[in-house]
């Protein structure tokens, strides 16, 4: 695919340089405060706006794009949480990289010191969880109460376990995937974990999502390769493979937020939130009081206003937890993913592993052209529809690539496309050692037929719910 060169992005088919787009939809504002300029102050490039009042930046030298943009930033419950959050991304991407750039070879540290602090924390919780158990056993068994103080005394060791408890997930039964329904996508994901130097996974699965991930499922934890089939399907070959490496080489990175034994740690503070509503505890706190206000009494809403709160407090208790829990774990979790896209370059090369991420920036886009097309095409045509598709798309990509950087922030999952693409760009440009010929890409097809047929039949299910 042609990509215009970074120093020139708005020159692209069907939009002449210098041309006036977007910002001709500023409406002046009645305030007498300096209207913000139009052209950029470092080199006199027009700036672009996407909504009026939001934040300009130059598309050629990319002055003001790294601000925050409360538009576009992930939301955080606070603007001073997320503008801090976005800040901090910023500074742990540049050190990151200046890092790896430096020793792109270095291998990951067996238990980082993170990972340490994660494992202490969650040896406390299974403690705590393992006592709330024998206290609740002696409470049955051994203590002579009256029944109703012994069940008051149940409720909080009950509320302990609960929350110490941990979930496993589950191992998907929908689209597993085994060696003989699939033996070739089994031989090539096996070539590429070798290649890799990571285990392979325990299963591989499909879905119908724009996305494919490892995770760790199931009491015994097993690793499960999860691949969207709406997303493999508009990738180019090759950057299928670089997709799976990146995704294997999460399996033996050094990311403390994957990694069996910080599974307490990492999961109490949003398991807490879930058990106690979800977003927004102290709106749902009133407005159950308002209920109990109509119905009842005096003591019986103040008691009722004092269970809400304490359920409210313990939300924001457990979403602030798993905010310190993900804030420390993510300068390891970021240079994990990082690695991961290390991998993916050594693998598949440093030109698929760009593919890949071009075509993760239009996903959406491709996805809704599809969708126009879905009624007039079938499932094997679905490929070569995408692959039109990217190409129609790509005008798209300078500022798509460029957006992606105000759109992460320290907790995303993964660094912007922007990010992780510069990385790569800034190493040597390499080739893949993985191999694969068109033959057995075909055979991979083959395998996977019925599946772009589901990815069909979803975008012509969701065409009916329009
Ligand atoms: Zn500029
Ligand atoms: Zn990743």
């Amino acid at each position: 695919m042609e990509v215009p060169a970074l120093g020139n992005p708005l020159d692209v088919p069907g939009r002449p340089a210098g041309a006036q787009h977007l910002h001709s939809a500023l409406v002046p504002t009645k305030t007498t405060k300096m209207t913000p300029p139009s052209r950029c102050p470092a080199c006199a490039h027009d700036l672009v706006l996407l909504e009026a009042g939001a934040l300009r930046w130059c598309p050629a030298c990319r002055w003001n794009l790294d601000v925050y943009d409360p538009a576009l930033a992930p939301w955080r419950g606070t603007r001073m949480v997320g503008r801090w959050g976005f800040r901090r991304g910023l500074e742990l991407d540049r050190a990151t990289q200046e890092d790896l750039l430096a020793d792109p070879e270095a291998r990951p540290a067996e238990t980082s010191s993170v990972e340490v602090w994660l494992l202490v924390i969650s040896a406390v919780l299974a403690l705590l969880g393992l006592a709330a158990v024998g206290y609740l056993v002696w409470l049955v068994v051994a203590s002579d109460l009256p029944p109703g103080v012994r069940l008051a005394l149940a409720i909080p060791a009950v509320l302990v376990v609960l929350l110490v408890k941990p979930s496993f997930g589950r191992v998907p039964k929908y689209g597993v995937l085994t060696e003989r329904e699939a033996p070739q996508l089994h031989r090539l994901v096996r070539e590429v974990a070798e290649l890799a130097g990571t285990p392979v996974p325990d299963v591989i699965c499909v879905d119908l999502s724009l996305n494919a991930g490892v995770a760790r499922l199931g009491w015994r934890q097993r690793s499960v390769l999860v691949i969207g089939m709406p997303l493999w399907v508009m990738m180019p070959r090759s950057a299928r493979a670089s997709l799976l490496a990146h995704e294997l080489g999460h399996l033996a990175n050094g990311d403390p937020l994957r990694v069996r034994r910080t599974l307490l740690a990492r999961t109490f503070g949003a398991r807490a939130v879930a058990a106690t509503g979800g977003r927004n505890p102290w709106r749902r706190a009133m407005r159950a009081t308002d209920s109990l206000a109509e119905q009842g009494s005096g003591a019986f809403v103040l008691l009722g206003m004092i269970v809400h709160g304490i359920v409210a407090l313990a939300n924001v208790a457990g979403a602030t937890a798993q905010l310190l829990v993900d804030t420390v774990a993510m300068p390891d979790s970021r240079r994990a993913e990082y690695r991961a896209d290390l991998v993916a370059r050594r693998v598949a090369g440093s030109a698929p592993f760009l593919r890949s991420c071009e075509t993760a920036l239009l996903a959406d886009r491709i996805w809704q052209d599809l969708w126009h097309l879905a009624p007039r095409i079938d499932g094997d045509h679905m490929e070569a529809m995408a692959a039109e598709a990217r190409e129609r798309l790509s005008a798209h990509l300078p500022m798509a690539r460029q957006l992606s950087r105000r759109t992460t922030d320290l907790w995303s999952t993964h660094p912007g496309e922007d990010q992780r693409m510069r990385l790569i760009e800034a190493l040597p440009d390499v080739n893949g050692a993985l191999y694969v010929d068109d033959i057995r890409w075909a055979k991979i097809d083959t395998e996977l037929a019925p599946w772009r047929r589901a990815a069909h039949n979803a975008l012509l299910g969701t065409r009916d719910r329009f």
